[in-house]
């Protein structure tokens, strides 16, 4: 017996030796093991819809498992969807322009390129130089004045009459997207965008880069180099030099159509799209009542691949950008707590559900999509905690957490679990920087955990050797703290709508405030509400989530750069007549705008 025994027991010690992986307990080596293999080259940068972040979601899927989670989705682990992941160039790119008896047509990529926001489309139409493209009465300039740009296209130089000037109020008229919006709205049937003499000297094209915004569907936009333009003007008699000297010096517009002279444009962009899926797991809460409310962990585990656009690395030579911060770390953190939570069940009265949420970078899309798509109702979620970047823990110990404010129960429980005795940075609103926005929006209480931004972040070098091992879990047993108390509360946490703190800045933002909050990831046509701010005049006048803008006030509403070209022209107090589809019904509401 005894020999047995002790057999078994050396046997036991030697298995637990080996394998690292199945301490209930939350482990710094633990924590180091899933973050050397999530931020390893092998999973590539983990890029939502890559082989590596499918591997990643695979072993966050195998963890879930062998904790004994149950699968959240409908019995799976998995929930799939579609995203536009980049775009590139289609076939069909070219510029034809027919002036005097000449026809040039100029190369794509040395001499013009697309907008990456340009719709598609092949038009041959007469052409209008438009100046700046800009119109704004507040600023009593108008481009458009006395131009009859109906079924024109309009050659548009890019900056503004202030080009000079580090800050002007032109600046917020002079993104190539409102300007395209503003002629569009105005009767052109496309844009044809030139440097001007000034500021650009080197006449630089613009890049083709997806900036994540939607496509102006069949409104084709390119970018011409200047000399191949100016000599189209000069054979009019017009010097672009000269017009554009005219025109800053004077604030005043010099806008004509050409007598002689049209462009037949063929702009071609292909959306490359990709699918990803969030992992789940979740335990039954063990109360019979409370069972029936949620609280949700959540982490995203996509990151940057190769270095998408967000990256901040500036070498030439293509590099993994491993993010074991951001967010290796967090993911790391979801999986320890839930084998942690998996194997002491009986102590969380509540459901708890752990999500890793994919194509965080991309603009939260993943979790975008699981609110919106929620398995349960989402009304009896009582809590959402996110871990993005925890692995950074500095030497003063600060500890930065957003959301403090939205349960009027969070500080107080904040303050008495903090045994490792963090400095807590305590924001209060729910907004911004990452995956618990998606719940803010849907008005859950939420807390969002994070160690701070460091000189790594979003480049190659995010690398697990820089990890704060320890610090990650002096983090990760907070949150399971936090969790462990909120899941036993005997009602559950109140929701406290707190106001987004305005945007520092607020570079190319009009000063009116109209309290709308986009929906994450939608691409369809108008602009899409996830939301209104609370007491904010959208809300006053009537505007609820879900709502989808297709006009404000005078101006069509395709996407949200419209919305917000609409915006630019208001002063607060001004009354807008905003149309909305509501479940596809055309509804009118008068907002009366407000300042920020
Ligand atoms: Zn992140």
């Amino acid at each position: 017996m005894k020999k047995i025994l002790l057999l078994i027991i050396s046997l036991t010690i030697i298995l637990a030796a080996q394998d690292t992986s199945n301490n209930p307990d939350i482990t710094q080596e633990e924590i180091k093991a899933h973050i050397k293999y999530l931020a390893s080259d092998e999973l590539e940068g983990r890029l939502a819809g890559s082989e590596g972040g499918r591997k990643a979601a695979e072993y966050i899927k195998d963890q879930f498992t062998s904790y004994g989670l149950l699968p959240f989705y409908n019995g799976s682990y998995f929930q799939e969807f579609e995203f536009i992941q980049s775009i590139e160039l289609g076939d069909n790119n070219s510029i034809n322009l027919s002036f005097g008896d000449k026809t040039i047509s100029p190369e794509l990529k040395d001499e013009f390129v697309v907008a990456p926001f340009s719709g598609n489309k092949t038009i041959t139409a007469p052409l209008a130089f438009a100046g700046y493209g800009i119109s704004s009465s507040k600023l009593k300039y108008d481009d458009y004045t006395g131009l009859d740009l109906e079924g024109k296209i309009a050659i548009i130089m890019r900056y503004n009459p202030e080009h000079d000037s580090a800050m002007s109020e032109f600046d917020r008229f002079s993104s190539l997207r409102v300007k395209a919006s503003a002629a569009r709205e105005n009767g052109a049937v496309g844009v044809l965008f030139i440097n001007g003499y000034k500021p650009n000297k080197e006449d630089e094209l613009i890049e083709f880069k997806y900036d994540r915004g939607p496509l102006m569907n069949d409104f084709p936009i390119v970018h011409v180099k200047r000399n191949i333009i100016d000599e189209l003007l000069k054979s009019e008699g017009f010097d672009l030099a000269e017009l554009q000297e005219e025109i800053d010096k004077n604030k005043s517009p010099k806008s004509f159509v050409l007598e002689n002279a049209k462009a037949a444009l063929s702009t071609n962009i292909n959306e490359v799209k990709a699918k990803g899926n969030n992992v789940a797991g979740y335990i039954k809460g063990s109360d019979p009542v409370l069972k029936n409310e949620y609280v949700v962990v959540g982490a995203h585990f996509d990151h940057l691949g190769w270095g998408i656009d967000g990256s901040l690395y500036r070498g030439d030579e293509p590099m993994i950008h491993n993010g074991a911060d951001d967010n290796a770390s967090g993911t790391t953190g979801l999986l320890e707590i839930a084998e942690k939570v998996a194997a002491n069940k009986e102590l969380f009265k509540r459901s708890v559900v752990f999500i890793a949420f994919n194509a965080e970078e991309l603009g939260l899309l993943g979790s975008a999509h699981t609110v919106n798509n929620f398995p349960v109702d989402i009304k009896n979620v009582s809590a959402m905690f996110n871990m993005d970047m925890i692995g950074r823990l500095n030497d003063e110990k600060s500890l930065t957490i957003i959301g403090a404010a939205t349960s009027s129960i969070w500080k107080d429980l904040l303050e008495e679990s903090n045994t490792y005795n963090f400095v807590l940075k305590l924001n209060d609103d729910g907004w911004g920087g990452s995956d618990h926005q998606s719940f803010t929006l849907k008005e859950v209480p939420v807390l969002f955990f994070f160690t701070g931004v460091h000189e790594d972040y979003h480049k190659p070098s995010d690398d697990w050797d820089k990890i704060n091992y320890e610090g990650e879990k002096q983090v990760t047993d907070f949150v399971y703290n936090i969790l462990e108390k909120t899941s036993g509360l005997e009602t559950r946490p109140d929701y406290v709508k707190v106001e987004r703190s305005a945007p520092k800045g607020g570079g190319g933002y009009a000063k009116v405030y109209v309290g709308t909050i986009p929906e994450f990831g939608w691409n369809g046509e108008g602009f899409k509400l996830g939301g209104v701010s609370e007491g904010g005049p959208a809300q006053k006048a009537g505007l609820q989530g879900g709502d989808i803008m297709i006009q404000f006030g005078d101006k069509k509403v395709a996407n949200i750069y419209d919305f917000m070209y609409g915006m630019n022209d208001h002063k607060p107090g001004d009354t807008v007549k905003v149309k909305v589809l509501r479940n596809g019904e055309e509804m009118e509401f008068d907002v009366v705008l407000e300042s920020k």
